[in-house]
């Protein structure tokens, strides 16, 4: 394991280039603007900010690779390709976490262990998976024969934030190249870098020019021209639940290029007093909330405890959040970074602000200056929190606990499910029905029955409600990716 200092001489060795990748080459553009560091509170590098023209440049270049190379390769040279990818994903590991941790503030320790070997691993699930899903062929009449087969759509834009920004590109690349097409991605403006350089890898994989563009540049202006393009045939998009909406409005004002949003969410942990191991719980449901700084879509942001145990679960918790080391992300020591910029500090102390008027503030809730960035927010929990107030209800994407007690089975339920947001859920109990009929009523893409934020690359994730619609991972991301379609032959 290397030390902060080397992780720091590591990092002091790195060259940033900034530059949009279009068609295999880094382009220049006429606008550019600093990407800020949380960790260093200084710019990492002059990014470039695709207008329309970069933007159709990157679609034409996609469109015609998916046109005369990638989507006509045999099965098992993209599959080469892809696992070739994530081959140079891991030997490239240190690199891009490094990239990852400057650009957003994540430690070190998760951006090695989870990030980069996680994004290696899913897109060497999708390259296997290519020759592994076929078509159908339905019964009909004798004398005919209908084929079905799935098809690539043709150019996908890929919209990430900024929260797991190498494993988010991924998500979406994996399937999208497996199933044959082309892909314009769009990073978030806070973390673009791993994504440039896997632009990079992509070629040296042997991916065509052209099969994976990644444009730069602000939401309102590179993303909604990805959003609006008339010749991208898909839309795929990772990011709050206010830009899923706008890239509904984009495909209707545009070409009706079909939509998959994964959005935000609020999602509940209910603990019961029936639950085994309450030390447990109470460890499971600090990682739940403070993990990756808070800074994750199915953050467990709501805890809601049976009122009986409230009082003992809240100070066990409390516990857990004082061993949480907040700190340098270099430092592998560290288990929670800074937030990914002085905005969403901003916006996170604002939330904190009004949880102090609402709530009783039991744990934390300070903004912390470490090594001239004034990034961090300490781990913070919330007791007494009324129901309609704003930090019981909204997304905060910080590493804040809302504490809520109930006294029935229902009214857990019902608190739970009184969401805007349907992402994932968490229940504790050691009653085999309540674990059944709990996790049926619970409105989630996920329940995690006595564990938190279950997830594997296998497994479909993906929300009700407006937490979104469409599932990444597993073999089911292949369907937002390809068409059925049908050749009917009467050959009698
Ligand atoms: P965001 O919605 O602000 O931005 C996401 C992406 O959309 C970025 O690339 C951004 O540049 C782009 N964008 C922003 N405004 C745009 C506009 N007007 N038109 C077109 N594109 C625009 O989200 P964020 O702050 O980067 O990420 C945090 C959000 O992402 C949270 O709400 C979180 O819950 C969500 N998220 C969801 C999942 C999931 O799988 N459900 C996973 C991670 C993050």
């Amino acid at each position: 394991m290397k030390t902060r200092d080397e992780w720091e001489k590591a990092a002091a060795g790195l060259s940033f280039d900034g530059r949009a990748v279009i068609n295999g080459k880094r382009i220049d553009t006429e606008k550019t603007s600093e990407d800020i560091s949380p960790v260093t509170a200084k710019s990492l590098a002059d990014v470039s900010e695709c207008g329309q023209r970069e933007v159709d440049q990157a679609v034409a270049s996609s469109r015609a690779a998916f046109d005369n190379s990638w989507s006509r390769m045999s099965p098992g040279s993209r599959k080469g390709a892809l696992h070739k990818l994530s081959e140079l994903i891991l030997s490239n590991a240190d690199e891009l976490a490094l990239l990852d941790v400057l650009d957003m503030g994540k430690p070190i320790s998760d951006a090695t262990t989870i990030d980069i070997p996680g994004s290696a691993a899913i897109l060497n699930f999708y390259a296997e998976a290519i020759d592994k899903v076929s078509g159908e062929i339905p019964v009909t009449d004798p004398g005919n024969v209908a084929l079905v087969k799935r098809v690539p759509l043709g150019v996908v834009g890929a919209v990430v934030p900024w929260n797991y920004p190498l494993e988010m590109a991924i998500w979406k690349l994996g399937p999208a190249l497996a199933a044959g097409n082309t892909v314009v991605l769009k990073p978030a403006e806070q973390s673009p870098l791993s994504s440039l350089r896997l632009a990079e890898l992509a070629l040296e994989a042997g991916l065509p020019e052209g099969t994976l563009n990644v444009v730069t540049g602000q939401g309102e202006t590179t993303g909604a021209a990805v959003g609006l393009h008339p010749d991208i045939d898909v839309l795929t998009f990772t990011g709050s639940t206010q830009v899923g909406k706008y890239f509904m409005k984009y495909s209707g004002e545009s070409n009706m290029k079909q939509v998959w949003l994964e959005c935000g969410g609020k999602s509940p942990n209910l603990v019961f007093a029936d639950t085994a191991n309450l030390e447990e719980a109470a460890e499971f449901a600090a990682r739940a909330i403070f993990f990756n700084q808070g800074e994750v879509c199915s953050a467990n942001s709501r805890l809601l405890v049976e009122k009986s145990i409230a009082e003992q679960f809240t100070e066990l918790v409390i516990n857990q959040a004082k061993k949480i080391k907040l700190g340098n992300p270099l430092d592998p020591t560290t288990t929670m970074g800074p937030l990914v910029d002085r905005n969403q500090t901003g916006r996170v102390a604002e939330f904190i602000s009004s949880g102090s008027d609402s709530s009783k503030l039991a744990h934390g809730g300070s903004r912390i200056t470490i090594d001239g960035s004034d990034c961090y927010i300490e781990p913070t929990v919330f007791t007494d929190v009324p129901l309609q107030s704003s930090i019981a209800n909204d997304e905060i994407f910080g590493p804040v606990l809302s504490i809520l007690s109930f006294e029935t089975e229902a009214e857990a339920i019902s608190i739970a499910n009184n969401s805007i947001y349907g992402l994932a859920a968490s229940v504790w109990t050691s009653n085999l029905g309540r674990a059944h009929r709990v996790s049926d009523a619970l409105h989630a893409g996920t329940v995690s029955v006595n564990t938190v934020d279950a997830l594997g690359m296998n497994i479909p994730f993906g929300g009700f409600k407006q937490s979104g619609f469409g599932r990444d991972l597993s073999l089911h991301a292949l369907d937002k990716f390809t068409g059925l379609k049908t050749t009917w032959i009467r050959y009698e």
